[in-house]
């Protein structure tokens, strides 16, 4: 029997409703992507460390694009053009987060609500058409163990692990010299974006805060993330640091 809770409509228009509150804006998720952070969240995958694997591999690409616009572009252009091309990890077992940072291009307020608000991905798109297919041949919710280590869901896969995550970001170019901003969700039905405080003091690219859920503690522990990052590391090109210490 076919199970209308994932029945997928992957092509329907992108919808928002947003209000603005001062500097403060609050913006639905798309449809579709409610439906796959509900599954992300509430999945049973176990090896929820690969988490690690696709925010290490999005700082990377950011990176890389980084590099090529500055092939292309004038170094004057550029925001903080001195600082080196790297990516930091910090633990804090004190107030049970996990920050990835990266001095990449970085996201403008247009391009956090078009790549963390919907699923623009091809990897998320597969995942939820198998999923889909799966529900329909009556695999039910079941059906989300395998594919989310098949496909990967990139980006969404830190509520795997976080209860809530903020993006903060400066992007490399910033024509209209807009402030840097913090986008932030505990993934359940909404988003917002604001303004980031001065004090908190962003340098180009985005940084990731991921408040960890109460079972998912070990990855404030510097130990367990060093192993975790030996593992999925080999194929960045650019430094890693972790808690200040070359990997
Ligand atoms: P994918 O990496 O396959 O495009 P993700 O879900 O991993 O999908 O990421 C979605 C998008 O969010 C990326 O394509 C990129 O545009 C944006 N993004 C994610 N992380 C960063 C980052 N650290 N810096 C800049 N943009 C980012
Ligand atoms: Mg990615």
């Amino acid at each position: 029997p076919r199970n209308e809770a994932f029945t997928f409509n992957i092509n329907s228009s992108q919808r928002f409703s947003s209000s603005v509150a001062g500097e403060k804006e609050s913006l639905e998720f798309q449809a579709e992507t409610k439906q796959l952070l509900d599954i992300v969240t509430h999945s049973l995958y176990t090896e929820k460390e690969v988490f690690l694997r696709e925010l290490i591999s999005n700082a990377s690409d950011a990176l890389e694009k980084l590099r090529h616009m500055q092939t292309v572009a004038q170094d004057s252009e550029c925001a903080d053009s001195e600082i080196p091309l790297e990516i930091r990890i910090e633990t804090d077992e004190v107030n049970g987060t996990i920050s990835i940072s990266d001095t990449g291009i970085g996201m403008n307020r247009q391009e956090m609500i078009d790549h963390l608000g919907t699923i623009a991905r091809s990897g998320s798109k597969a995942f939820m058409n198998d999923l889909a297919q799966k529900a329909s041949e009556g695999e039910g919710a079941d059906a989300s163990r395998g594919i989310i280590g098949k496909f990967g869901v990139g980006f969404y896969s830190v509520f795997m692990v976080g209860d809530k995550v903020e993006v903060r970001s400066k992007p490399a170019f910033n024509k209209d010299n807009a402030d840097p901003l913090v986008w932030s969700s505990s993934g359940v039905g909404s988003y917002e974006i604001s303004t980031l405080p001065e004090d908190v003091g962003q340098s180009r690219g985005a940084t990731l805060v991921i408040h960890l859920k109460e079972d998912q503690l070990q990855f404030a522990d510097e130990k367990r993330v060093e192993e975790v990052l030996k593992k999925y590391s080999n194929f960045v090109n650019f430094p890693i640091f972790l808690n200040g210490n070359r990997l």
